[in-house]
């Protein structure tokens, strides 16, 4: 997994070069083309950062180091990142009142949850719907929640979905790909962060996933 990885970041440095204009203007067909192109690659990288978390956490290697994080920006980056895996009649929206929000995590590991969230929130929805990364906080909690409109999951599965490999069997969802880790991974990786995952949904309405994240105390420069 690591040698994927070096070669990713690679492609993916050029693609936001390619984005930001440093190879000149792009004709109206590259710039079409180029959201899709990026959110395969972010898909990939999830894919692999799944993999190797995973193995990570098995052998009790994995290492968080927390530190100040601007949230908002995190979640900025990942609806961005996301933005070319929107199905048909998808929107994805940020609703964030706070302005700046600051939180107590490692940043990587909280790319990789909103990832997980929001990648699932789209594969979930394939009947479109909002998507919407929602953010609150108070003195001491931070909540980012991804709420979507899609097939929803029955109270019974609920305990389900948070096991390793963990995925519902389901007619609807058999052609939905998927490794069963993320979830996993999320609230793992969030209670090694002194937080935690937590899930409400309806069956047919939608599901929301709430990440609870301590505040920093200060906030990053
Ligand atoms: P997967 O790789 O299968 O998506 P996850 O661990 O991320 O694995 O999710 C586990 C299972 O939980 C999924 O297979 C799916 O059945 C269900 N699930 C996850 N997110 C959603 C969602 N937003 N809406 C409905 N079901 C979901």
């Amino acid at each position: 997994s690591h040698e994927l990885r070096a070669p990713l970041t690679i492609v993916r440095g050029y693609i936001s070069m390619f984005e930001e204009g440093v190879f000149g203007e792009l004709s109206k067909e590259a710039r079409r083309v180029l959201p899709t192109i990026s959110s395969r690659v972010a898909q990939m990288n999830l894919l692999i950062d799944q993999m190797l978390d995973a193995a990570r956490l098995e052998d009790s290697r994995m290492v968080v180091s927390a530190r100040d994080v601007r949230a908002d920006l995190v979640v900025q980056k990942v609806v961005s990142a996301f933005a070319g895996l929107r199905r048909a009649g998808q929107r994805l929206i940020v609703k964030n009142p706070m302005g700046e929000l600051t939180v107590l995590a490692d940043p990587e590991k909280l790319e990789t949850i909103i990832a997980n969230l929001v990648s699932n929130a789209i594969k979930y929805s394939p009947g479109g719907g909002d998507i919407r990364c929602v953010l609150a906080s108070d003195a001491e909690v931070a909540t980012i929640s991804v709420q979507d409109q899609g097939i929803g999951i029955a109270r019974a599965d609920l305990d389900k979905l948070f096991t390793r490999f963990g995925r519902l069997e389901r007619p609807e969802t058999a052609h939905i790909e998927g490794t069963g880790l993320g979830l996993f991974l999320c609230r793992e990786l969030a209670r090694l962060q002194d937080g935690d995952i937590s899930v409400e949904s309806t069956l047919g309405k939608g599901s929301t996933f709430s990440l609870r994240l301590p505040v920093a105390t200060a906030p990053a420069p």
